[in-house]
């Protein structure tokens, strides 16, 4: 039996750093076993965002798992949605809703935060509770309650076609320029005011401000959309079942409209905390059962929108440790696993936001013998200093699989 193993590493690829010689984030982290995929398998270029696309993590995961993004992508929101399993109509719209801080004293609309300081669970539960209970029931919006700032807004039977922009894009600075524009936008409107005059006399919020957190005394709306029908099921989609490593919503929700295995991991956090070992062992253990396991890892995305190069290599030092390691190792000695390790997309630390651009990726399995003469670095430069670029998602993967016959595999 072949297996395959597709790692992810959020948000890996990065910028030239000045201080640093030129070099990027994965060309400061020491990371042995990415460099081994990259020394001896096929490694390049993959472009995981079709032209015309926003480089966000829904579009770029759902093009590593070979969906065309073109084909099935209908918002963000909606795959979040079907990661709680909340069931959308034909008319209805998911909207992201974010608790968010607004700071009055620089401005009315003054985006402090776009995550509220990453507010714990427990408070936001609070808030959202509140936010339930106050605003004007009148309006046809349902607020679905998800983990820290993370939250969905269903508008049964609603509009759709606004432009609403990330909150992580827009923080330090007046938003009113991007307050809901279009058909509808009285009642998005009303929802964004009615939530800020709910949450900034709450008492949970004076007590965070007394603590020296910061309020989550707003909301923000975007990645709207309806309930996308064209994924289809990952055993039709790749002639084989799949399982799939994932603490993020956005990523969980993608398995779960493809039908795929989801692997629950003890301390698995989305964040730059969780529990890499165990993932790793995850991957491991998946792979008793399932021929393909697509495992994602938030971590390195997360360092970058902090900002923080130090993090950002601590990350992808325990990716390539904790987790490409143990499936490396897994490969060598049972010789049946084919391995991609890459990207969705650029989280350069230094824009704290994604960016647009084609990231490396490394494709092994135990029969490439190939050795080259220099060790390669895995990192962007040398990427694109290879011959190989995948134009697609969608090719990547069925070359992965091996579906475009061309592997020695
Ligand atoms: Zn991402």
């Amino acid at each position: 039996m072949k297996r395959f193993v597709l790692l992810q590493g959020d948000g890996m690829p990065d910028l030239p750093i000045e201080e640093k010689g030129g070099k990027t984030v994965l060309e400061l982290a020491k990371t042995p076993n990415l460099d081994f995929l990259a020394s001896r398998g096929e490694f390049g270029l993959v472009d995981t965002i079709p032209e015309g696309f926003e480089p966000q993590s829904d579009i770029g995961n759902l093009s590593l798992l070979g969906y065309d993004p073109k084909e099935v992508y209908t918002g963000r929101s909606p795959i979040e949605a079907a990661s709680k399993g909340i069931v959308l109509g034909d008319d209805d719209v998911a909207f992201r809703l974010n608790l968010v801080s607004f700071d009055e004293a620089k401005g009315a609309w003054f985006l402090e935060d776009f995550s509220a300081g990453h507010i714990e669970d427990h408070d936001a539960k609070e808030l959202v509770r509140a936010l339930q209970q106050g605003f004007n029931s009148s309006l046809p919006l349902e607020i679905h309650p998800g983990l820290s700032y993370r939250h969905i807004l269903v508008w049964r039977n609603g509009e759709s076609r606004f432009v609403l922009k990330p909150p992580h894009d827009i923080q330090g600075q007046g938003v009113e320029a991007y307050l809901p524009k279009g058909p509808g936008e009285e009642v998005l409107t009303r929802l964004l005011v009615e939530a800020r005059e709910i949450l900034r006399s709450h008492p949970l919020n004076q007590k965070r401000m007394a603590e020296g957190k910061m309020p989550a005394n707003g909301v923000w709306l975007w990645g709207q959309g309806k309930a996308p029908t064209n994924i289809k099921p990952f055993t039709v989609h790749a002639g084989l079942p799949g399982a799939v490593i994932a603490a993020v919503d956005l990523v969980r929700g993608i398995a779960k409209l493809a039908k795929m295995h989801l692997v629950e991991v003890e301390g698995a956090t989305g964040f730059i905390d969780t529990n890499y070992a165990g993932k790793g062992e995850a991957v491991l253990r998946a792979l008793g059962e399932y021929p393909f396991v697509f495992l994602h890892l938030e971590a390195p995305d997360e360092a970058g929108h902090m900002g923080s190069l130090e993090e950002k290599i601590r990350a992808i030092e325990r990716f390539d440790a904790e987790i490409v390691g143990r499936v490396l190792d897994f490969a060598r000695v049972t010789g049946d696993v084919r391995i991609v390790a890459t990207s969705d997309h650029a989280t350069p630390f230094a824009l704290k936001t994604h960016a647009p651009g084609a990231v490396p990726f490394a494709l092994w399995d135990p029969r490439m013998t190939r050795s080259n003469k220099h060790a390669v670095k895995f990192c962007e430069a040398s990427a694109k200093a290879s011959s190989v670029r995948y134009p697609s998602g969608p090719s990547l993967f069925f070359r992965l699989l091996d579906r475009d016959g061309l592997a020695d595999f």
